[in-house]
């Protein structure tokens, strides 16, 4: 019965591995990508080549990998004044929280998914949320996702599950599960494709893909990457 599901996917390393997790489950996969005014825009440039390249370069999976939703969440952008939605020095609000969460950005996200995967008859949806070595969003937690999930199928009348592969994972072993899932073509379909540096830089190519070299996104992956490096030599 849930052998279909709709993954969140938005061009980044994490919901590349999340779609490859997904891919291996089930026989109906969808993606689903939202365009809110990011400043790393060019995240969402970087979806299609991905979902190309995976088509091309893993045949098992190109079968199952079904249409691509889009949706236009602007007024996000407009309702929030953040530093990923403006262009804005990157800092520790007063909440304790860094001035890159955008409030209720999961929440939507989540609840749009829903709605999506209603349509199409989508019984899992896939995040890739993650409490272990997150930046402190207090809707990547756990928690907050199993209560959303609770309220969206009360809401919807479904019986959704929600799959958040990367939850109990440091991104060290977020890279180790992406080659345990595609191997070394897959590390490098990531590391050449996916993107994401918060400042959306794509001019500068380290060892673990392109970006600032930084920003919390670009430190956070860096950091995973040398550690995965280390542990599989
Ligand atoms: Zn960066």
């Amino acid at each position: 019965m849930h052998d279909a599901a709709l993954v969140l996917f938005s061009g980044g390393q994490d919901s590349t591995t999340c779609l490859a997790w997904a891919l291996e489950r089930f026989e109906r996969v969808e993606t689903i990508g939202f365009d809110y005014g990011q400043r790393h825009a060019v995240e969402l440039e970087c979806r299609p080549h991905v979902l190309a390249l995976l088509r091309e370069r893993f045949p098992r999976w190109a079968a199952r990998l079904g249409d691509d939703h889009m949706v236009d969440l602007a007024v996000l952008g407009q309702i929030s004044d953040t530093a990923l939605t403006s262009t804005r020095a990157i800092t520790l609000a007063q909440s304790g929280l860094p001035n890159t969460f955008v409030p209720g950005r999961n929440i939507l996200f989540m609840t749009f998914a829903a709605a999506i995967a209603t349509r199409r008859e989508l019984p899992v949806l896939v995040g890739g949320m993650c409490e272990t070595d997150y930046s402190g969003y207090p809707d990547c937690r756990d928690d907050s996702l199993k209560a959303l999930q609770v309220a969206l199928n009360l809401g919807m009348g479904q019986r959704f599950n929600f799959e958040m592969p990367l939850m109990w994972l440091d991104k060290c072993q977020t890279w180790a599960l992406a080659h345990q899932l595609g191997g070394t073509a897959l590390i490098d379909l990531i590391l050449e494709q996916t993107h994401t540096c918060y400042l959306g830089v794509r001019s500068q190519r380290h060892a673990w893909g392109y970006g600032c070299g930084s920003c919390p996104a670009c430190t956070l992956r860096a950091r995973g990457y040398t550690a995965w490096l280390a542990s599989a030599a």
